[in-house]
């Protein structure tokens, strides 16, 4: 099966959004970028950075990357599509909590997350 914008070949980027990592940031849910791997947080989180990764490479596809969701999504289209499986490991561990990851989730962040979905 081949899909324009998933390589079933490429690894993830690691277990956290690449972004968020970077700055000492917290997310909700992670994206996975089924053509290059990159791990980014959902548009739920504060930073929105898997859209923002789509938006900048012009990678169309993300899957999720939580624990039991195996769904595709696709920016061209704005809707659910169906695509093969990717290569492991399909979700970050069930031991990483969501919001993640747990040192760097503030205490008030459902304050956060709901001032950020208002605004
Ligand atoms: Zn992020
Ligand atoms: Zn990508």
């Amino acid at each position: 099966m081949t899909v324009q914008g998933i390589d079933v070949s490429v690894q993830p980027s690691g277990n956290g959004c690449v972004e968020c990592d970077a700055t000492g940031n917290w997310w909700l849910h992670l994206r996975r970028c089924a053509q290059c791997g990159h791990i980014g947080c959902c548009d739920d989180s504060l930073s929105r950075h898997a859209t923002a990764h789509a938006a900048a490479t012009g990678h169309p596809i993300i899957q999720s990357f939580e624990p039991g969701e195996d769904w595709f999504w696709d920016y061209a289209t704005s809707d659910y599509i169906d695509g093969p499986p990717l290569a492991e490991a399909t979700s970050h561990p069930v031991t990483q909590t969501t919001p993640g990851p747990e040192e760097r989730v503030p205490a008030n962040w459902q304050v956060l997350l709901q001032e950020n979905h208002d605004r």
